[in-house]
């Protein structure tokens, strides 16, 4: 006997696995540099330098036990203080280390989250298009996974659409910023109203709607765009970092939980998230890599290549004619379907080797989602065939 949804679960592959793993079959026949695959959000930039010295200067000056061994449950103090220190010098947040968990990446983060805040009959909106874990994890926390419709093209927030939604049993909203798939990033105007809106509703229903902040692409910004800090200004906000995409890090699970010391029932929520992530067995983050994180929090990624990509192939779909938003962050773009069926689109593109993600997963239907997480020269070599599929729907 076993759970029928953690079996439907196992034994679904998502859709971005599937053409990643049609993508590897087929490199094996046709050869590697005749795939175009823009499926998975892998980082294809590796780790600024300074980790690799990083790792080597922990090795030799730290006592081994120590390096090995476990910290205390909701994170090793020091990089707790590391933390706290870098994100008041760049938002003058007024974090302090008892306000932060030390986790292995957002997706546990996100799941003691959920699991912190389902109370019975909880429901916890989502904002299309969305990260498709969002649902198994809201769901498996025991509370109900809402969805609000898109603001099409722009993709920032459709307030009116939140508004809908919200109810006394709402007890939070996932904001993702920059954001997987559509790329944009919430402007501090979209974050001010939205913030406005949940004041007002947690008044009227007698109780906080927190924000829980998604935000594994914080740094990754173009052009000049910065991503504003949520909790600046809403402090019913809790923030689930990761450092997989930022640091090129997605294999070493870390990251942190912030719950700002002026969100309401601060202390309380505080326990409520370390409860809920030990209950899941998400404790004691990895500790070697906390001692990295420690000494690395200046660092920042070296974004050059992702931006040229992101250049080119916006330049390219649009010279093209697809329509597509403004993609200032993460590494994805998110593009409007020719002929309106983005599932029909993927297949036909799949025939030419060309493998994009249809947004119906994401709440999106009629969009399809691209990893530019590829090599330069590929995104170039793929434009042809872009071009071609957009002649054939003329
Ligand atoms: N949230 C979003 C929006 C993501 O795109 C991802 C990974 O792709 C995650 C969370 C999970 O990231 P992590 O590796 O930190 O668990």
């Amino acid at each position: 006997m076993y759970n029928q949804t953690a079996f439907a679960l196992g034994s679904n592959r998502s859709c971005i696995r599937e053409l990643f793993e049609y993508g590897r079959r087929r490199a094996a026949v046709v050869g590697d540099e005749n795939i175009f695959d823009y499926s998975l959000g892998n980082p294809s930039i590796p780790a600024p330098r300074e980790v690799e010295q990083t790792i080597k200067d922990i090795l030799a000056d730290t006592d081994p036990v120590q390096i090995h061994g476990y910290t205390s449950a909701v994170g090793d103090l020091q990089t707790r203080v590391a933390i706290a220190e870098d994100l008041n010098r760049r938002y003058q947040a007024g974090v302090k280390p008892e306000n932060l968990f030390m986790g292995c990446g957002a997706a546990p983060e996100l799941v003691a989250v959920f699991r912190a805040l389902a109370v019975p009959g909880a429901e916890i909106l989502a904002i299309a298009p969305y990260f498709p874990e969002y649902k198994p994890f809201v769901e498996g926390a025991g509370a109900t996974f809402k969805v609000v419709a898109p603001d099409v093209p722009d993709f920032q927030v459709n307030l009116s659409e939140v508004e809908k939604n919200l109810t006394e049993n709402t007890v939070a909203i996932i904001v993702n910023s920059p954001n997987n798939p559509s790329g944009t990033v919430y402007t501090a105007e979209t974050l001010t109203a939205l913030a406005e809106l949940l004041k007002k509703k947690s008044a009227q229903f007698g109780h906080p709607i927190y924000i829980v902040a998604d935000e594994p692409y914080r740094e990754l910004t173009y052009g000049g765009v910065e991503t504003p800090f949520i909790p600046c200004i809403y402090p019913d906000t809790i923030v689930c970092y990761s450092y997989s995409k930022a640091l090129s890090l997605p294999g070493e699970r870390i990251g942190y939980i912030y719950v700002p010391e002026n969100a309401t029932d601060s202390g309380s929520l505080y326990a409520a998230v370390a409860g809920a992530a030990r209950a899941s067995g998400h404790v004691c983050a990895p500790s070697m890599w906390q001692k990295v994180i420690a000494r690395c929090t200046h660092l920042r990624p070296d974004l050059q290549a992702y931006d040229r990509n992101r250049q080119a192939l916006y330049d390219g779909l649009t010279d093209a004619g697809y329509e597509t938003a403004r993609p200032d962050g993460a590494f994805y773009l998110f593009v409007k379907a020719p002929g309106g069926d983005a599932k029909a689109f993927s297949d036909r593109a799949k025939e030419k080797d060309l493998l994009v993600v249809p947004g119906d997963d994401f709440g999106c239907p009629g969009y399809f989602r691209l990893c530019y997480c590829v090599s330069h020269d590929k995104i170039l070599r793929s434009l042809p065939i872009f071009a071609a599929l957009m002649e054939e729907y003329k």
